[in-house]
């Protein structure tokens, strides 16, 4: 099949010193093993409809992925792409894949993680079982294909109809899902949040926000066209002004340290949803805090030289997030279950986010777009240009 492989050999750090540019181990291959069908009950062979390029996705082609997560990420061969609406040929129907694989489809007894109801941090992500998938989520082996190949393999209990979503709608599933999880990582304590980040995930986290908490106040830090489509009630560029900006919004206090450049904003707001997680966005959110708030890491931190006193000074909750999975909040019922309730709702403002859709054959043009941000958000890649989109 025609897809678009990573070989990832080389330990990846080393490829970040030997491979300055993107996409050196990514190329467009037509002699691509089509995925086989795991020995074993529920598995069905799909085609991509319209597949997105993650952050993560941007991360594996730069070679910037976590050293230590190479203990997970395994499979030297993969084929990238794990937010995908796909088509079962055989009935026609559509479905949002959620590329979570854990213990029950990899073919083992449920670990700790997985019983409790928490298959989002299944502890057996580096063991293949019958999928032959080493790795936590669809897409990151090219066993079970991906999306951005013309096939992937999923387990039925991954599938949800999407019936006549439109396309670049339904392929918001999985990082909607994350949003949604990541908000719900949060209880409420306040009346005040702040997003860091409108990509797409950060703007996904706000309109999920949005819906779990319509008389929330919704700060939304960061460059883009978009940054308030989503349900914000206010944008604002990045820096150590934001401190100043939501003083005099909210009536709180400016304190300033010595020598650093970053201000403390007493009486602050409650939760901090950092969707970049890089070291300005990280020391940011900690200043904006009220003392016991609360940071939701949503983007994927790494390595970072962060100045972490007010954590412990203040009494902040530093919260990590992933993936979806069955929700306590929502009763049991998975993340990408009721994200794919309010993406058939025309009033969940998502319109828009998609920005781009290329052919496999532009993926370098699409990954170039991709990692330059703003104003793209969401990057697509049609996989299969014969399958038709829904409007
Ligand atoms: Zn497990």
């Amino acid at each position: 099949m025609r897809a678009v492989l990573a070989d990832l050999s080389v330990p990846r750090y080393l490829l970040t010193a030997v491979t300055p540019r993107a996409g050196r181990m990514l190329s467009l291959r037509d002699d691509v093993p089509a995925p086989e069908l795991p020995d074993a009950p529920g598995w069905v062979l799909l085609r991509p409809e319209l597949a997105g390029i993650c952050g993560s996705d941007v991360a594996v082609a730069h070679a910037k992925s976590s050293v230590v997560l190479s203990a997970f990420y395994s499979a030297r061969k993969q084929v990238l792409g794990h937010e995908i609406v796909a088509v079962d040929e055989s009935t026609g129907e559509r479905f949002a894949v959620d590329p979570v694989i854990s213990c029950v489809h990899r073919g083992f007894e449920p670990c700790r993680s997985c019983r409790d109801g928490h298959p989002y941090v299944c502890e057996r992500f580096d063991q293949p079982g019958v999928t032959g998938c080493q790795s936590p989520t669809q897409g990151f082996d090219a066993a079970l294909g991906g999306g951005w190949g013309e096939y992937v393999v999923a387990h039925r209990s991954q599938l949800h109809p999407v019936g006549a979503i439109p396309s670049r709608r339904a392929v918001l599933a999985e990082p909607a899902s994350i949003a949604l999880h990541a908000a719900l990582r949060w209880r409420r304590t306040g009346d005040r949040a702040v997003v860091i980040g409108p990509g797409t995930i950060g703007l996904l986290t706000v309109a999920a926000l949005r819906r779990l908490h319509p008389g929330l106040d919704i700060t939304v830090v960061g460059p883009g066209a978009l940054r308030e489509t989503t349900g914000a009630d206010r944008a604002l560029d990045s820096g150590p002004h934001v401190v100043e900006a939501l003083a005099e919004l909210h009536g709180g206090r400016v304190i300033r340290p010595r020598l650093t450049r970053v201000p403390i904003l007493e009486q602050g707001v409650d939760v901090v949803f950092d969707c970049v997680a890089r070291p300005q966005t990280i020391d940011l959110g900690l200043h904006l805090l009220r003392p016991t708030g609360t940071l939701v890491l949503v983007g994927g931190a790494g390595r970072q030289r962060v100045d972490w006193s007010l954590v412990w000074n203040r009494q902040l909750t530093v919260q990590g997030t992933v993936n979806s999975g069955p929700e306590e909040a929502l009763g049991g019922r998975t993340t990408m279950s009721q994200i794919v309730e309010w993406l058939a709702d025309p009033s969940y403002p998502v319109d828009g986010l998609v920005t781009h859709t290329f052919v496999l054959p532009e993926w370098r043009e699409a990954l170039a777009i991709a990692s330059a941000g703003p104003p793209a958000v969401k990057v697509t890649l049609r996989p299969n240009p014969g399958l038709p989109l829904i409007a």
